[in-house]
C-alpha cells in the first residue's frame, strides 16, 4: 500500500541554517497523526513544505502519491490545509469565502453550491453565511478554514496547531469535528505543542525536537518504550524523574528507600517523556 504521506530524509536550510534535518517517516491513509514539539522544533516548516509552500533544501516528500515538487498541481488537489495564520478574508462573508475558494479550485455550480452548503452546515455557520469574517469569534474563524480546507473534498487534511489560542470550550469542539472527519476516513497531520491534544486525538505522535524527529510511536508505544511508572523525587526547587518499565516496579524502588522524603509514584505521561527526551517543559 502507498503511504498517504512519505518523507524520506528531508531537509531545510534557511541561511545556512538547517531547521528541518533528515526528517524521515510515513503516514498512512486514515491515519490521525501528530507532530509535537516546543516553538522552533521545525513543524510549521515541515507542513509548509508537505503542502508545497516552500521546498525541501534536499529529500523526498511525497504527498497522496504525488512527488511535491515535480507534481505539486496534483498533489495540492488532494490536500486540504489549515494554517496557523488565519488566512481567512476578514472583508469578505463567510459564503464569499467559500465561493472564492471554490472558484479557485474550478469547483463548478451546482456542485459548489451545494458542498459550500454541505460544509457550512457541516462546521455550524450556516446560519452565519452572510456576516463578515472579521465579526466572527476565533473559533468560528478555526470552523471555517476547516470548511474552506475540505471544500474541494480533499484525501489529506493538514491542521497546523488548529487550537492555539482558542478557549477550552472552543478546542473540545473544533476536536470533535477533528475526531469525526477523521473517522469519515480522513488523513490528517496536526502540529500541536499541546500534549493533551495529541494524547486526545492521534493515532501516532512524532516528536520534533531542533529539526529532527526525536521518537515516533503509539502513545502507548512510547509510554513501554521509556516505562510506564514513574518515582518523582524533589531535588531542591526541581523533580527529577526517574522511570521504571510499570507501576509496581516504580513503587518498589520507592519502598527501597529509607528516606523518602519528597518522593512519589505516579504513571508516567506524555510530557514526562518528552521532558526526558528534551530536557525541556513545553511552553
Ligand atoms: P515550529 O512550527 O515548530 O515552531 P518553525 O518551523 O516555525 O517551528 O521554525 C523552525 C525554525 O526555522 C525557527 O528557528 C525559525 O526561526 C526558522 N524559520 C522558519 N521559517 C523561516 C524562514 N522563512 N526564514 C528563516 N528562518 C525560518
Amino acid at each position: 500500500m502507498t503511504a498517504a504521506v512519505s518523507l524520506q530524509n528531508v531537509h531545510k536550510v534557511y541561511n545556512n541554517l538547517t531547521v528541518v534535518n533528515d526528517l524521515s517517516f510515513e503516514i498512512q491513509a486514515g491515519e490521525m497523526f501528530g507532530l509535537l514539539g516546543p516553538n522552533g522544533a521545525g513543524k510549521s516548516t515541515t507542513i509548509r513544505m508537505l503542502t508545497t509552500l516552500t521546498k525541501p533544501t534536499q529529500g523526498q516528500i511525497e504527498v497522496a502519491g504525488f512527488d511535491i515538487v515535480r507534481q505539486p498541481l496534483q498533489a495540492k488537489q488532494n490536500i486540504g490545509v489549515v494554517l496557523q495564520q488565519t488566512s481567512v478574508d476578514g472583508d469578505l462573508s463567510v459564503w464569499e469565502n467559500m465561493e472564492l475558494h471554490g472558484r479557485l479550485h474550478h469547483i463548478r455550480n451546482p456542485q459548489r453550491q451545494q458542498l459550500i452548503n454541505q460544509w457550512l452546515e457541516y462546521v455550524e455557520l450556516a446560519d452565519r453565511q452572510g456576516d463578515l469574517v472579521k465579526t466572527l469569534s476565533g473559533g468560528m474563524k478555526r470552523r471555517l478554514q476547516i470548511a474552506r480546507a475540505l471544500l474541494h473534498q480533499p484525501q489529506i487534511l493538514f491542521l497546523d496547531e488548529p487550537t492555539v489560542g482558542l478557549d477550552p470550550q472552543t478546542r473540545r469542539r473544533l476536536w470533535e469535528i477533528i475526531l469525526d472527519l477523521n473517522k469519515q476516513g480522513m488523513t490528517m497531520l496536526l502540529t500541536t505543542h499541546y500534549m493533551d491534544e495529541v494524547e486526545y486525538l492521534c493515532d501516532r505522535i512524532g516528536i520534533m525536537d531542533g529539526g529532527k524527529l526525536i521518537s515516533l510511536g503509539t502513545l502507548a508505544q512510547l509510554k513501554s518504550q521509556y516505562g510506564e511508572g514513574l518515582v518523582m523525587k524533589q531535588v531542591g526547587d526541581r523533580w527529577k524523574y526517574l522511570f521504571f518499565p510499570d507501576l509496581p516496579q516504580a513503587n518498589a524502588y520507592l519502598d527501597r528507600q529509607s528516606d523518602k522524603t519528597g518522593m512519589m509514584v505516579r504513571p508516567s505521561n506524555l510530557e514526562d517523556i518528552f521532558v526526558e527526551l528534551t530536557g525541556r517543559q513545553l511552553d
